[in-house]
């Protein structure tokens, strides 16, 4: 009899594991509390996957040798409960994934970031020739490419939550982009918990191995200081290249020193603008030079980025009102470089389901940049308690149309309506995306 593998969560990675486990001879039974996408019904019925949805049958999850998780499952669901309590080994996709193939594994994770890396990253290593999957939180599930397009290198975003569920993976380059307060609900309310979380990206790594950090990240170079890491660690900074191996600015030109050889670039010829997004710049050529890419062309994929949607997206112009939609910033941090990066008088729309939220750290730009607020979630008390003082104008929408009208409305010629919640979307919206659609299509309206 093949070893049973069971299934958790019947979404991209899941599906992906379900493919890859049947292709490599397990018994597999997909498991979904919730409804499954019709897409994916689709997949699992023509391969004839077995699976059930609306429900968890115990009885025959506990019959697992090995149970592979989605990484929307907290720890805390009574099902986890119940398999850690026979004692059945709990894994991610991408662990699982990472047993089947030999290719060559850039990983990317943080608390910020990570996206537009993953496919900053993506996108040099295809410019250059590269055949290069896309994987992890964006793109096509790792293990679902493994078994059926696999590539020579993968470019992985990694969550906190998938991070969690690896255990033997290796990543070839490690990168890690920040790490600042998020998802503590998950992590019992402790910032180490989610700060280990973070660092299993280097778990395994060999001295063949390269760690990618944000050396003014100061809970990184905390972390650092307490562990014996063993890659070659390459730090990147906004500051002056320290000599040696790291990148830096030096009189706005972007430098990128590793052994012998070095990479320059003025940073205004960077696709991709604001101090936040040095950074992914930063390491997305790092990880162009330890891929061998020459300079030339990392140099043109930096310039020649398209950038991402629903990040710092600057959407539409409409009578001189330029309208940037940045629906992915989902908490305080995010938001912080968004405002950090705006150029003139801002108009904010704000506000959703607030993760236990400290808005302090935007006090000081909301007074340099916001002229008013449009708060747009269920309940904005904490909105108007954290910026009543600082910024007059602050109103309540109670939908996205309304707070278009509202913020355009403030709005001057030669100002920016920046949509940059700091919140999760689900109060009002289905996710960031809906959010962010919304949005686009209420300003095409106006
Ligand atoms: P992630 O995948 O980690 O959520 P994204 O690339 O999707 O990151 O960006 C999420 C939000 O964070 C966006 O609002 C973006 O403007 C902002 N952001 C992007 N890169 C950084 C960074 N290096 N540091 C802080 N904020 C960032």
């Amino acid at each position: 009899m093949a070893e049973n593998v069971v299934i958790l969560g019947a979404g991209e990675s899941g599906v992906g594991a379900a493919i890859l486990a049947q292709q490599k001879g397990f018994g597999v039974w997909v498991s979904d509390k919730g409804a499954v996408k019709e897409k994916y019904r689709e997949v699992l019925r023509s391969r004839q996957i077995p699976w059930e949805e609306g429900t968890h049958s115990m009885d025959r999850i506990l019959e697992a040798a090995l149970v592979i998780k989605s990484p929307g499952i907290p720890e805390s669901a009574p099902v986890i409960a119940e398999i850690r309590r026979k004692g059945i080994p709990v894994i991610s996709e991408i662990e699982f994934a990472g047993r089947y193939t030999k290719a060559r594994k850039i990983c990317i994770t943080g608390s910020n970031g990570k996206t537009t890396t993953t496919l900053l990253i993506h996108h040099l290593l295809t410019q250059a020739g590269v055949d290069a999957g896309l994987a992890g939180n964006v793109g096509k599930s790792l293990a679902w490419q493994v078994a059926e397009e696999p590539h020579e290198v993968y470019v992985i975003e990694l969550s906190s939550f998938q991070l969690d569920g690896m255990y033997d993976f290796r990543a070839d380059v490690a990168i890690l982009m920040n790490i600042t307060p998020d998802h503590l609900d998950r992590y019992g309310y402790q910032m180490q918990n989610y700060v280990d979380s973070k660092f299993r990206i280097i778990q395994n790594q060999t001295a063949a191995d390269y760690f990618v950090f944000c050396a003014d990240d100061p809970v990184t170079c905390r972390e650092m200081t307490k562990r014996e890491i063993k890659a070659t660690c390459i730090p990147f900074s906004l500051g002056q290249p320290a000599g040696g191996t790291g990148a830096g600015i030096q009189d706005n030109q972007l430098i990128i020193e590793l052994k012998e050889k070095q990479f320059s670039m003025s940073i205004l010829d960077l696709a991709l603008q604001g101090k936040h997004n040095t950074y992914n710049s930063m390491a997305a050529g790092i990880a162009g030079m330890v891929s061998e890419i020459r300079n030339e062309k990392i140099r043109e994929s930096l310039s020649d980025f398209k950038g991402v949607e629903h990040r710092l997206e600057r959407f539409l112009k409409v009578h001189g009102i330029e309208f940037v939609n940045d629906s992915k910033a989902t908490n305080v941090n995010s938001t912080w470089y968004a405002l950090e990066s705006m150029t003139h008088p801002v108009v904010w729309i704000a506000g959703g389901v607030d993760k236990g939220n400290d808005y302090s750290m935007l006090i000081e730009l909301a007074r340099e940049k916001v002229k008013a607020i449009v708060c747009l979630g269920v309940d904005n008390s904490k909105i108007h308690q954290a910026f009543g003082g600082v910024v007059r104008n602050i109103i309540d929408a109670q939908s996205m149309a309304e707070a278009v009208k509202s913020a355009y409305y403030l709005a001057r010629n030669g100002d920016v309506v920046l949509l940059s919640p700091a919140c999760a979307s689900f109060d009002l919206f289905e996710n960031y995306e809906d959010r962010g659609a919304q949005f686009k299509r209420e300003v095409r309206n106006l």
